[in-house]
């Protein structure tokens, strides 16, 4: 214990302001303790130090102009963290709170989520500081090209391979991927993964990190004999990954009662009804709370939080650190069974230990929301191909995907000792992953 204290004091003197990067270093090193005892090489080989050390970081300056003639300076990121098991792979996020700490955090966790998906996928993590709520179609466009006009020099198919996240989807990676091949002269369809099907994306893409997360608490749940049936649900956040995930819910019989955006959340005891939120969603800015005039027996909470609603699974589905420990306390009175992360690091570190204490299942985002990232790894197949891949083939993929990464969670946690600890499993299975490749390389 000495040792990851003093190891975590180290990494956290050497990125200073960089509490989100803290924060996901901390957990792993928590998780991974059972593997690290058991294997003292592990240790002794400096594999988290080497871990902990992004390979290389990109910062750089994108200037656009505005609708109004106004030049504009923002940030861009590349944090390419590992290339053990592949090129560089995640996704870019524009919003207006992005640090070089938030890209970091978001790649290093991408480097163990990506490991787990078992489709030989590096790890990295992009973005800026961009704001998109409000701007126009075109101001993304710009916005897009001038971002790629620095970035396409560090990417490609066998380089890294960026993809979207917050505040980027298929219309933004549509123009980056424009961009990109007006730069290179290359229709390199695998240098970008979710994009439109036009642009030789693959289909169930925009679903996947939904469906994949559903499909992983379904799978917490059968190996604890329950199911999702007729069980209440509360997920947090409304955008593409709360989106897919409430439609599956239903899809496997469970109801979705809650979904929310940064102002509230939304109570609907009959079920979030899609064709509203979807109207609402792709009105642009967030709307949720005109959610009632469309469901009168609906009730928007602002200022709310999600987790107040007694429901028997929980889905965060919005930011990092949206579930705290007073809204882990509200869940484990409540009852709740089983908690899957759809974002990527929703619960706090103080969250996670009482959840995990009270017994309840927990879905880490690395291995939950894996869903997204693989079938990005399939797009890759798909472009590499030239192949034309359907929804279902997808989808089926997927599901088995999702299956074996439940699995092998579950077995690695037993094999070290913490029968049921998806956290401890996810973490440790990963790390033997990437640091067997890393020592199979060389350094
Ligand atoms: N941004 C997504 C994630 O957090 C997907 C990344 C990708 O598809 O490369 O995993």
């Amino acid at each position: 214990m000495d040792h990851d204290h003093a190891l975590y004091e180290h990494i956290a003197a050497k990125n200073p302001a960089e509490p989100e990067f803290h924060q996901a270093v901390a957990e792993v090193l928590e998780a991974i303790r059972p593997a690290l005892d058991r294997d003292p090489a592990l240790s002794a080989a400096a594999m988290l130090e080497r871990l902990c050390e992004p390979e290389r970081q990109l910062m750089f300056r994108v200037v656009w102009t505005d609708d109004a003639g106004r030049v504009q300076v923002n940030r861009g990121f590349r944090v390419e963290f590992s290339s053990a098991l592949g090129p560089y792979k995640g996704g870019l996020r524009f919003h207006r709170d992005v640090t070089l700490g938030t890209v970091k955090f978001l790649a290093f966790e991408q480097i163990f989520k990506n490991a787990l998906t078992g489709l030989g996928l590096g790890a990295g993590k992009g973005g800026s500081d961009f704001d998109p709520a409000g701007r126009s179609d075109g101001e993304i466009m710009r916005f897009c090209q001038a971002f790629m006009t620095e970035l396409h020099r560090h990417i490609g198919p066998e380089t890294d391979v960026p993809a979207g996240d917050i505040g980027v989807g298929s219309r933004e990676i549509g123009y980056l991927f424009g961009q990109y091949k007006r730069l290179t002269n290359r229709y390199a369809a695998g240098t970008l993964t979710g994009k439109d099907p036009l642009l030789g994306g693959i289909p169930a893409r925009p679903e996947a990190t939904g469906y994949g997360t559903v499909y992983f608490l379904d799978a917490m749940l059968a190996a604890r004999g329950e199911s999702l049936e007729d069980r209440t649900a509360v997920v947090s956040g409304s955008g593409n990954v709360a989106f897919h995930a409430i439609a599956k819910l239903r899809a496997l019989g469970a109801n979705p009662v809650v979904c929310s955006d940064s102002g509230g959340y939304v109570h609907d005891p009959r079920g979030i009804d899609l064709d509203v939120l979807h109207e609402l969603k792709v009105a642009g800015r967030s709307r949720l709370a005109e959610y009632v005039n469309h469901v009168p027996s609906a009730r928007y909470v602002p200022g709310g939080s999600p987790w107040d609603v007694p429901a028997a699974v929980a889905l965060p589905c919005a930011t990092q650190n949206e579930l705290g420990e007073q809204a882990a306390l509200r869940l484990v009175k409540n009852d709740v069974r089983g908690v899957a992360e759809g974002a990527n690091m929703p619960c706090t570190p103080g969250a996670l230990q009482i959840l995990r204490e009270a017994g309840v299942a927990v879905g880490p985002g690395k291995a939950a929301n894996a869903g997204g990232v693989a079938v990005s790894g399939l797009e890759m197949r798909q472009n590499a191909a030239r192949d034309r891949w359907t929804f279902d083939r997808t989808d089926q993929q997927l599901q088995e995907i999702m299956a074996d990464i439940h699995t092998t969670c579950l077995s690695t946690a037993e094999e070290h000792g913490v029968p049921g600890d998806y956290v401890s499993g996810a973490n440790i299975a990963a790390f033997r992953t990437v640091a067997a490749a890393m020592d199979a390389a060389g350094y």
